[in-house]
């Protein structure tokens, strides 16, 4: 972390919470000096177009910032590699500012100049710390030639359904959160656990593990808590409103539906 001189080049990602700063739809491009960015401490990231990504920190919650901010989902429809970074982004400033002091002597904690990372400034302390990433499981659970899906209580307002998600406890392998999430919202057991990709998911630091899972027993019973509605919904038939391009929840729906649509067509061969 240092200093950004006038001059300084690049891509420049500022943040609060899991919101980002855009000029025109896009990251803000080009000499410090030109974005009122001197001075600021900033972190390399990555690098964005063929330059450097900078990360600049957060400031105090007293430093008045009048840029408008602009959610980190809006950003979705970016290739995969360019989210991932404005995740990184995203999900390095929150360990940053909620790391600044020593979780075991209470002292100031610095960057760590080797590695990613905050080491306390006690050196008869000296603990460091890594950015956390909490991991939590995403399932799509197919039964035939449908595929259960939920309406969550967050997403009722847009009637969006979609797949099924938790964080994984200590001491639990992902596919026992897997068993473990579906059965506690829905009452479904489910078999046949198989991983298809991941996701980083900055609100704030989470990174979505994503499986494809297959009904074994059980009738929906709902957490009404958690879910508003859950359902089987046959491929053929037209579905609800479901979640953005770009997320890895609608990538398992189009893996399930596809599934499903061999399902069919090999049931009708027979
Ligand atoms: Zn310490």
């Amino acid at each position: 972390m240092r200093p950004v001189e006038p001059t300084t080049q690049g891509a420049w990602l500022l943040t609060q919470g899991s919101n980002i700063f855009l000029l025109e739809g896009k990251l803000p491009e080009g000499k410090a000096e030109d974005f009122q960015l001197t001075g600021r401490l900033a972190i390399e990231i990555g690098r964005w177009n063929g330059a450097p990504l900078w990360l600049i920190t957060e400031r105090e919650a007293e430093q008045e910032d009048s840029r408008e901010y602009t959610s980190l989902r809006s950003q979705l429809h970016l290739p995969e590699v360019q989210f991932n970074l404005l995740n990184r982004g995203v999900e390095i400033n929150h360990f940053l500012k909620t790391h600044r002091f020593c979780g075991k002597c209470g002292s100031k904690m610095i960057m760590a100049k080797d590695e990613l990372a905050v080491q306390c400034e006690n050196s008869a302390c000296s603990y460091r710390t890594y950015p956390v990433i909490c991991p939590s499981i995403i399932v799509a659970v197919r039964r035939g030639k449908q595929i259960l899906l939920a309406n969550h209580q967050r997403h009722q307002q847009e009637k969006m359904y979609t797949t099924l998600a938790g964080f994984v406890e200590v001491g639990e392998s992902f596919e026992q959160t897997v068993q473990r999430e579906v059965f506690e919202e829905t009452g479904i057991q489910v078999k046949n656990i198989r991983y298809l990709g991941s996701q980083p998911w900055a609100f704030p630091n989470s990174q979505m593990v994503g499986f494809l899972a297959d009904y074994a027993a059980g009738e929906i019973r709902l957490q009404e808590a958690e879910l508003q509605d859950a359902q089987w919904f046959d491929y053929d038939k037209p579905l609800p409103n479901l979640p953005p391009q770009g997320t890895i929840a609608l990538k398992l729906i189009n893996a399930t539906l596809a599934l499903c649509a061999d399902d069919d067509k090999s049931a009708v061969e027979k």
